[in-house]
């Protein structure tokens, strides 16, 4: 799921703006006017570098809304933590010498009306576990996203927690340390008070650029559930604002600080790529697509945009 970086974005960008528009309409009795106009013109403008077969792309400048229901700004915020995520367990694997699980933990579909508790009991649950003195001695550090999905035939819900757990890396051969997956799911259920909960499910971490990266990464919320009726817009909005979506503990929240100080950008790559060309895109709202210009990059923006530091990562 995670590929290449700084490609490939102009092309998904114009997709991206046309659901930014469909949620607008649902989104829109919900905003200030100024916001409604944030919203609505997101990413109408921006700026790219190029290199000089025009393959390689990176965006330097833009207008983003910023706002978390926002398609186009929810996916660049998921490259960003993609690549965060990534540099952070690469480091923690380094100087830390720790491994990674995978873990899924879910409780049974729920109709709109139970959403916001069960996210709240869901919280709570979590907190439970991660105190319990099992879990405390073997978990070094996790990273929890909270991500739901739309049943449309079912008409229900299914708010879950993806989550990277760091552990010793004699996890898996040391029985004072090592957790079954059975026991995952007792005490799982143990701490949701849902005896009918079938199944948690948790595995190593193999890559730190593979799967479970864009899992913790990518959105909460998809669009194109989101934008099923205004109704389950609703319950999306009145279930995601506010919250705290993506949530740091223990050695992850130390290396969260760290990445976000600089201080790990000696695991960062360097962009090896060779700009040449200005790339504008702006959005013609009549035509509903951008229009592309090139410009030769200026000797002085030539100097200024090359030889940067990678700081973002292909996610779907
Ligand atoms: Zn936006």
């Amino acid at each position: 799921m995670v590929k290449k970086n700084q490609d490939e974005f102009i092309g998904k960008l114009q997709p991206k703006k046309k659901h930014n528009l469909e949620i607008y309409e649902f989104i829109v009795n919900k905003l200030s006017e100024s916001g409604r106009e944030l919203f609505k013109s997101c990413s109408t403008f921006n700026q790219f570098i190029t290199t000089r077969d025009k393959e390689k792309k990176k965006l330097i400048n833009s207008n983003p809304c910023k706002n978390r229901f926002c398609p186009i700004c929810a996916w660049r915020k998921a490259r960003k933590d993609a690549m965060k995520i990534s540099i952070m367990m690469e480091a923690i694997r380094l100087e830390e010498k720790k491994d990674f699980l995978f873990l899924t933990l879910t409780t049974p579909n729920i109709k709109a009306d139970a959403v916001k508790s069960e996210i709240d009991r869901f919280n709570k649950a979590f907190n439970k576990l991660f105190k319990r003195r099992r879990i405390e001695r073997s978990i070094k550090g996790y990273i929890r996203k909270l991500e739901m999905t739309y049943n449309k035939q079912r008409d229900d819900y299914n708010p879950h927690f993806h989550v990277l757990l760091c552990v010793n890396k004699s996890y898996f051969t040391d029985k004072r340390y090592y957790i079954p997956q059975k026991e995952w799911l007792g005490m799982w259920r143990d701490v949701t008070g849902l005896q009918e909960i079938t199944q948690v499910h948790i595995q190593k971490v193999e890559t730190t650029r593979g799967d479970a990266v864009a899992e913790i990464a990518k959105y909460s919320a998809k669009d194109y559930e989101m934008a099923v009726s205004q109704e389950v817009f609703d319950v999306f909005y009145s279930a995601l604002k506010g919250r705290q979506l993506i949530v740091y503990g223990g050695l992850l929240k130390e290396y969260a600080l760290k990445y976000e100080s600089g201080e790990l950008d000696k695991y960062k790559g360097k962009d090896q790529n060779q700009y040449f060309y200005k790339l504008i895109a702006m959005w013609n709202k009549d035509l509903m697509k951008f229009e592309q210009e090139y410009q030769e990059l200026t000797d002085f923006e030539r100097e200024k945009y090359n030889g940067h530091l990678i700081d973002e990562m292909e996610v779907e």
